[in-house]
């Protein structure tokens, strides 16, 4: 596959921003630097940050086995998601194609590209419809989302369905890997290589804990890499950020206690889910929430709300009726939650 070919041309022919930080990479010691305009006095924060966070990228090459020019980080992952339409995906031309109920900011991206979203609801049991999926998509099919583990639902996708998607479909297939952390499936970044059309994105913000310093992760092949990191904006990762998530990463075996924990209490939840009797349905998880079926999702989740118990109602998505989104908290919240559900 070239994927040269599915660039937009105006991204192929424009040059970057280059920033200070960018034109002067040597050895930055003993260096007086009146290049930026930034203000000389210090307080931790008054230099520009590292545009291509070299620190941060080489802890996370080596925790995932990724060489650094295979990866690109962003404010979230939403930002990695926008830089990926814009990059390939021609305002009014081309199309994408994503398979609902899923993430929402896939159809929001799209509408802010002003680009055509083309949807295909996963079956019943929440797969992907490889046959439809493939026949839906035309040659102006630039982008095909799939989210595994699979946010509302919770489920992975089936492994067979993502390989032939991957070997098939004539675009680039963005795999979404919010919640890999909680699965018992492995993440597809081992095979990353196989497949030159693969963009894995990962994020900071469910099992890491770090929703509030907003960090996102693409690996990809290093051509995909190196054209997104020509159109991100120069400084998309701010100081505080790499200083918090860097530190974050540093402390894995913490992170991997909270994972495990937190998959202790998603058994325990959903044990208690099943015997509630106006539970219809308790749908297996792969990541850090569970999604449950009920008689009534509206009034079941106001009276929840009423007690002060906040969870997402996703009764009017596709394929959701009736259901109810339950992340899985301390084990406090999740004592407090399931007293009211008792009570109900
Ligand atoms: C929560 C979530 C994300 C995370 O997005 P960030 O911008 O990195 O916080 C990405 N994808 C899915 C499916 C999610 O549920």
């Amino acid at each position: 596959m070239k994927i040269e070919k599915l660039l937009r041309e105006n991204i192929k022919n424009m040059s970057p921003y280059s920033s200070a930080r960018d034109e002067f990479k040597d050895d930055v010691t003993n260096m007086v630097f009146l290049d930026a305009n930034e203000n000389p006095f210090e307080s931790g924060v008054n230099r520009y940050p590292d545009p291509q966070q070299k620190a941060l990228k080489a802890e996370l090459s080596k925790l995932k086995n990724v060489p650094v020019n295979q990866i690109l980080l962003g404010n979230g992952s939403d930002e990695i998601l926008d830089l990926i339409y814009r990059a390939f995906c021609e305002p009014k031309v081309d199309n994408v194609i994503t398979l609902p109920p899923t993430y929402g900011m896939y159809k929001v991206l799209a509408n802010l590209n002003n680009i055509e979203e083309r949807e295909v609801l996963l079956t019943t049991c929440f797969q992907p419809k490889v046959k439809e999926i493939l026949e839906v998509a035309d040659k102006h099919t630039k982008i095909l989302f799939l989210c595994s583990p699979n946010n509302p639902t919770g489920n992975s996708f089936s492994n067979e369905a993502v390989e032939v998607l991957l070997t098939t479909f004539k675009g680039l297939v963005v795999l979404d890997e919010a919640y890999i952390d909680f699965s018992s499936e492995k993440s597809w970044l081992e095979r990353l290589n196989e497949f030159p059309n693969l963009i894995i994105t990962q994020t900071l913000s469910k099992a890491y804990g770090l929703a509030g310093v907003r960090l996102g992760v693409c690996y990809a092949s290093a051509e995909i890499i190196a054209i997104l990191n020509k159109i991100k904006p120069p400084y998309n990762v701010n100081e505080l950020t790499q200083h918090r998530a860097l530190k974050r990463l540093l402390v894995i075996k913490k992170v991997q206690e909270e994972i495990d924990a937190l998959l202790e209490m998603r058994a325990k939840m959903m044990e208690k889910l099943k015997s509630l009797h106006f539970v219809e349905k308790v749908y297996p998880s792969d990541a850090n929430f569970i999604l449950i079926k009920v008689d009534d999702a509206v009034k079941r989740y106001q009276q929840l709300l009423k007690k002060g118990i906040v969870i997402r109602n996703r009764t009017t998505q596709p394929l959701c009726e009736n259901t109810l989104r339950i992340t899985v908290g301390t084990k406090r919240e999740n004592k407090a939650m399931c007293s009211v559900l008792n009570e109900l």
